[in-house]
């Protein structure tokens, strides 16, 4: 049998619709204005395109944005002044600092200078730690937004049946791999994280009831890695080179061979992508509704 389609887009449209509805009462009951920061460095082509998309999803939910650029030369200390401005200033609820950045500027000094209430990206290393803690969570607080994503998704495919599965998450980024790790650690479930130094991935795999891949390696898990019936989330983005010399997205799962082993999976694209975004746009409202004293919202 064929595995069942997690469908991401639906589950973003949804969350997008749920923020957008929450920004409305906000402006209605409280006359406030979800506002966030956009910082772009350098003229990177991709990364333009990243923050025009997530500017165009902030404008759509009704948010105000801010867009700063800045030229690929500009310094370490120059984009740490410019982040310590936007913390100080009341007007500005989210900070966003597209990455990468450029080489001289160290990436980890620029986000643990943001302001963790303004941390829409839930990467600073005191919401890092709020997370680790049990602080923050699911539905608490500002969590890292591809892996938020990437768990809402496993809820409502797997819904209370989580506790107790094994889970290996494949990639320990602190982007991905790290806090996913964590909030499957949360739903009790029993979390192995593999990493490039990993024995036997595939032995691994055989027992995991939640794989989630996070490594950058196109196609890198099989199927027949894969236990029958497992719900598997495929967080990699990586373009082939197909035989007609056209480049085609594809995930860190091959998919065609996972699809027929699989109980669940997210496609690539149109699964983990558009909740990404979705997750962001939440983190933006809950963090403009702790700024001015409101309760998080529930969504
Ligand atoms: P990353 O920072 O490059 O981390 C990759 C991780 O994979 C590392 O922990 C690395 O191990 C591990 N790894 C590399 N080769 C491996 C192998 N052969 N076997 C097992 N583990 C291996 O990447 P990331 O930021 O987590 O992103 C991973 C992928 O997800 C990329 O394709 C990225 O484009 C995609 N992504 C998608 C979204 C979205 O919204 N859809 C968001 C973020 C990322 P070591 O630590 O040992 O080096």
């Amino acid at each position: 049998m064929n595995a069942r389609l997690i469908d991401g887009k639906a589950s973003a449209a949804a969350l997008r619709a749920r923020v957008t509805a929450e920004a409305a009462r906000l402006k209605g009951a409280y006359k406030i204005t979800p506002a966030v920061a956009v910082a772009l460095v350098g003229d990177d082509p991709a990364s333009a395109l990243y923050v025009g998309s997530k500017e165009k999803a902030f404008k759509e939910a009704g948010f105000s944005t801010r867009d700063l650029r800045f030229s690929a030369a500009l310094s370490e200390s120059e984009l740490i002044a410019q982040v310590e401005a936007l913390n100080r200033d009341s007007s500005v609820h989210g900070i966003l600092v597209q990455m990468p950045l450029p080489p001289q500027i160290d990436a980890r000094r620029v986000i643990a200078a943001i302001h963790p209430a303004k941390d829409v990206d839930g990467l600073t290393p005191a919401n890092a730690g709020r997370l680790l803690t049990g602080e923050f969570g699911l539905k608490r607080g500002l969590v890292a937004c591809t892996p938020l994503g990437a768990m809402m998704l496993l809820k409502e495919t797997l819904g209370a049946q989580l506790s107790g599965l094994d889970a290996l998450v494949i990639g320990r980024s602190n982007l991905v791999g790290k806090p996913m790790a964590q909030l499957l650690l949360q739903e009790s479930c029993t979390v192995t994280a593999a990493h490039s130094q990993t024995r036997d991935l595939a032995r691994l795999s055989a027992r995991a009831d939640i794989l989630v891949a996070s490594v950058g390696r196109a196609e890198l898990v099989r199927g027949n890695w894969i236990k029958p019936g497992a719900t598997v989330i495929d967080v990699g983005t990586n373009r082939k080179q197909m035989a007609d010399g056209k480049n085609k997205l594809v995930g860190d799962v091959a998919f065609d061979e996972a699809f027929s082993v699989a109980g669940a999976i997210t496609p690539v694209p149109g699964g983990v992508g558009p909740m990404t975004i979705a997750c962001l746009m939440r983190n933006t409202l809950i963090a403009a509704a702790l700024q001015t004293g409101l309760p998080q919202p529930d969504i």
